[in-house]
């Protein structure tokens, strides 16, 4: 029975052991599978780059079209001993360890689609498939992925989402981080002689605003560290966060306030400071009518589904892919409590989620 293949084909994929950053056996497996049905999988040379021990998996089918379907091997902890419990309608972990289904399910619902087509013998448009490694850290993997220029829109099976729902935008985060300098000096003999770095940091921080800022956009201390004894004045304060926001063009005024309250905080004591930022992942936003939109919503429907574009709060291979000027979505493939021990799959999603594939792919 169909469904029955597709679910052992998840198990097998969701037991290798391909923690983030260490996703070769899955990369392995995947071109295995690939070569077998007479695909011609290639691993690229990101890891040359990425600090995995494997490429990306990528292949062309019928010269590789215009489009792309993504998934991600890596699993943000290692499932090789996890006890899968296949139930009537679903696939579960015991309860002890990650299941897997973020991302296996998605590479699957790929791999299944694609074995349905060779066995069927039915007809392809061109397309390539990518499994990229380490989504879940450093997303190393999508930002290094290597494709052909003709790829203009790409199809990521990769949102915890219901099938039939797609994010259609997502917020991109931005990391800072404030360093602030005093001077040291001994706290109880010479206080005066000191600049305390951690209060500079403490009054730019209380001065600030975090959390919610619009509907948009969110900010975040992430880590604080500081300070060598305590009889010395502290001579350094190191603080991080974060910015995010579904409009990039909100980002910067945050992070420009930021430096501001710490620059003055720092200019009032005596002290100094470093200030700077980077995009961890840059965000996008699709109009209803885009051309990657429309097929997307002609894929769900196909599937016999109902197409539910909605915005993402996470970020994910679509928003690597969308910086690169391939017009992304994310397909929901119902992965439930990603991570978590009680992570799950329902059947019938995984089901739904390879036979969106497979409308994209058919001719
Ligand atoms: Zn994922």
């Amino acid at each position: 029975m169909a469904s029955r293949r597709l679910a052992e084909l998840f198990m097998e994929l969701a037991r290798l052991d391909g923690q983030s950053g260490k996703e070769a056996p899955v990369a392995k497996y995947a071109a295995a599978f690939l070569k077998k049905l007479g695909l011609p999988a290639q691993i690229d040379n990101a890891a040359a780059v990425s600090g995995s021990n494997t490429g990306n998996v990528v292949c062309q089918v019928g010269g590789g079209g215009d489009f792309l379907l993504l998934a991600h091997m890596d699993t943000a902890r290692n499932t090789s001993a996890t006890n899968q419990v296949l139930l009537e309608d679903r696939i579960t972990s015991d309860g002890k360890g990650q299941l897997g289904a973020d991302n296996r399910a998605g590479m699957a619902a790929i791999l299944y689609a694609l074995e349905r087509a060779v066995n069927t013998s039915s007809p392809l448009k061109p397309f390539t498939i990518a499994f990229t490694t380490q989504e879940e850290t450093t997303m190393a993997g999508g930002l290094n992925l290597q494709l052909a220029p003709g790829i203009k829109r790409g199809f990521v099976f990769d949102s915890s989402l219901d099938p039939g729902a797609y994010a259609t935008a997502s917020p991109g985060a931005a990391v800072w981080n404030a360093e602030v300098t005093g001077r040291a000096s001994h706290a109880g003999i010479a206080p005066e002689k000191g600049i305390c770095a951690i209060s500079i940091a403490a009054r730019a921080l209380a001065a600030l605003r975090f959390g919610r800022h619009d509907e948009d956009t969110t900010s975040n201390i992430g880590t604080i560290s500081g300070g060598e004894a305590t009889n010395v004045v502290p001579p350094s304060a190191k603080v991080k966060g974060e910015v995010r926001s579904l409009d990039s063009a909100k980002v910067e005024p945050v992070l420009a306030a930021m430096k501001a309250e710490f620059e003055k905080a720092a200019a009032a004591a005596g002290g100094s400071l470093k200030f700077d930022w980077s995009w961890d992942f840059k965000p996008y936003r699709h109009a209803p009518d885009a051309p990657v939109c429309l097929a997307a919503a002609e894929a769900v429907k196909g599937a016999g589904l109902a197409p539910a574009p909605v915005p993402s709060h996470g970020g994910s291979d679509a928003n690597s892919l969308n910086a690169k000027g391939i017009a992304t979505v994310n397909f929901g493939i119902g992965a439930r409590n990603p991570h978590a021990d009680d992570e799950y799959i329902l059947l019938e999603h995984l089901a739904k989620a390879s036979e969106i594939v497979w409308q994209l792919i058919k001719k």
